[in-house]
């Protein structure tokens, strides 16, 4: 782990295609990680992720990273996850790299975390819709969006469950097999309601779990979501019900502790971003062994 905070984009990438290549190619389980954020790598065992956010990382880097791996010919991964995108080009680039990806790779999953907005506000520029739409879509074996882009993903407003069934279906329809809705106001108030439908052979099954809510706005959520969601879908060969109930059983462990922690922190006040950083770590059996009491239904 590179945790110089005065390294730059330059220099992980330079550490990707030097040293850390070593790493990959004798399978230790080893990340290199830029201070920044800018790029995350992290590599398994037989089972490689990328995992790719796109705060200063520009379509170039990302060129340049998929350009070094192809030469060291390393671009052979089991999964992808992709998050945060803010620029159109570099949402083009991501869809090349998955068609590179599974071709050299067919069983390859491509998990899209499509983060664009949350209630009601798109966060990203609009010209990022068609591309996740027409492009991404198609070529993604998981998709985790909340209520607001399944909204903008299927043009429709979506005010009952039943809207969100049919939004998601018409996902299938366009190829995408399995679709997370991570929240939803689709409840009660006290409430967030998550969805998720897969569909195999023809045949769709459908779960859903209701979240209690808590009083507060986290930032990361979103992320552990989809990182999870991913993990747990390829532990339990695609157990929609399982994989829902252990992602939020976590989620709720992770969450309620970093409240809790940060109403400490700030003896009561209005807890600060950095007090309310989440606790992952000190989640960490939560997160291994989750025991979940909340039960999903299979609809
Ligand atoms: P982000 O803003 O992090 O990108 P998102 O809108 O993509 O978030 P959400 O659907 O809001 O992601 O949150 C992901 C998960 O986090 C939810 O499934 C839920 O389990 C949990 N979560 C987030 N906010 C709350 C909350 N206020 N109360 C309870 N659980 C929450
Ligand atoms: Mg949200
Ligand atoms: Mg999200």
């Amino acid at each position: 782990t590179d945790s110089d905070s005065s390294t730059s984009i330059d220099t992980a990438i330079a550490s990707v295609k030097g040293t850390a290549l070593q790493f990959f190619k004798n399978g230790d389980s080893q990340s290199t990680v830029d201070p920044k954020s800018c790029c995350t790598w992290v590599c398994w065992k037989q089972e490689c992720y990328i995992s790719t956010t796109a705060v200063g990382f520009r379509k170039n880097d990302l060129e340049v990273l998929i350009d070094s791996l192809r030469e060291n010919d390393l671009l052979h991964y089991s999964h992808l996850l992709t998050g945060y995108i803010g620029s159109p080009s570099f949402l083009q680039k991501v869809a090349s790299v998955v068609k590179e990806l599974k071709s050299n790779n067919p069983k390859l999953r491509y998990v899209c975390d499509p983060v664009m907005g949350d209630d009601g506000k798109m966060y990203v520029p609009e010209s990022l819709l068609p591309i996740y739409k027409e492009t991404i879509l198609p070529l993604a074996d998981v998709i985790t969006p909340n209520q607001y882009e399944l909204e903008l993903l299927s043009g429709r407003s979506i005010t009952k469950v039943d809207d969100a069934w049919s939004a998601i279906e018409s996902f299938h329809e366009k190829g995408c097999r399995t679709v997370i809705v991570s929240s939803s106001t689709l409840g009660g108030d006290n409430e967030l309601i998550a969805l998720a439908s897969t569909k195999k052979d023809g045949k769709t099954t459908r779960a859903k779990i209701s979240i209690p809510k808590l009083d507060a706005h986290f930032v990361g959520s979103g992320d552990l979501f989809a990182a999870l969601m991913m993990a747990w879908l390829y532990k339990t060969d695609d157990d929609i019900q399982h994989s829902l109930e252990n992602t939020i059983h976590s989620l709720q462990a992770v969450l309620t502790r970093t409240l809790s922690h940060a109403l400490v922190m700030s003896k009561g006040d209005r807890p600060t971003p950095e007090q309310m950083e989440l606790q992952l770590i000190q989640s960490k059996s939560d997160i291994e062994s989750p025991s979940p009491s909340v039960r999903s239904t299979i609809v």
